[in-house]
């Protein structure tokens, strides 16, 4: 059992995810569950506005039930900090949960049998953005389209924002996407940002045009006010 596993998280119903982190414990959906020693559901905040969605379990986080949790894990946690959020802040998990033996690729059978968990993880956690970690992340959500070409974008699909970006493996076996990936990182972080920024100067706009819409009935209230006061003085 993986340790610290029912620590209550914030956000919607802890009782949700145990459910269905239960279900992928005990998942035999495909034959990953054969050869799997734990199932990584993922782990993190419930209410998380950042969700990122790897691969699959490699051989750490098969033995921990935990994603994330080796060399590229130690990335991740870094590329983190350069946006300065931790690891409890956001969510974490991958395409497939359990792991592929010898790391090889999910097949197109185990990717589909997993699928339905991830929809829900997405659904209930309804993050801001989901941030795709590689090709088969990136695949699942955006048939056909290359990394290469829209890693460090925000992209939209089915009215969810998706920020696809390499895999932080990438940078371990090849140094030079270790930039590539610490730049993207620093743009989403500016696109989360502005986000707010923009986001709080239209409920201010909001607010005050509200104002507006409210005066007529204060300038009503203070003439009521006025003509009440006039009648006191006059009994
Ligand atoms: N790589 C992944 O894609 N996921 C993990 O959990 C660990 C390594």
């Amino acid at each position: 059992m993986r340790s610290g596993y029912d620590e209550p998280m914030e956000g919607s119903s802890s009782a949700a995810f145990e459910a269905l982190n239960w279900e992928i414990d005990v998942c035999h959906l495909c034959q990953l569950s054969g050869t799997r020693t734990l199932a990584v559901p993922g782990d993190g905040s419930h209410s998380a506005e950042l969700m990122f969605i790897g691969e699959g379990p490699g051989f750490h986080e098969d033995r921990q039930g935990r994603p994330f949790v080796g060399a590229a894990g130690s990335f991740l946690t870094e590329l983190l900090t350069l946006i300065g959020l931790s690891r409890e802040q956001v969510f974490i998990t991958n395409v497939v949960k359990c792991r592929p033996p010898g790391n090889r690729d999910p097949l197109p059978l185990e990717l589909a049998a997993c699928r339905p968990y991830l929809d829900r993880q997405i659904e209930m956690i309804d993050p801001r953005v989901i941030v795709t970690l590689g090709r088969h992340s990136l695949g699942t959500f955006f048939p056909g389209e290359v990394i290469s070409r829209i890693h460090g974008t925000i992209r939209t699909n089915g009215g969810r924002h998706f920020f696809p970006m390499y895999h932080p493996a990438a940078a371990l076996h090849q140094p030079k996407y270790r930039e590539t990936i610490m730049d993207d990182m620093r743009k989403l972080g500016l696109w989360l940002h502005e986000r707010e920024r923009l986001e709080k100067h239209t409920a201010e706009a909001q607010l005050t045009l509200l104002d507006t819409m409210r005066a007529p009935a204060a300038v009503e209230r203070d003439q009521a006010a006025t003509q009440l006061s006039l009648f006191d003085q006059s009994t």
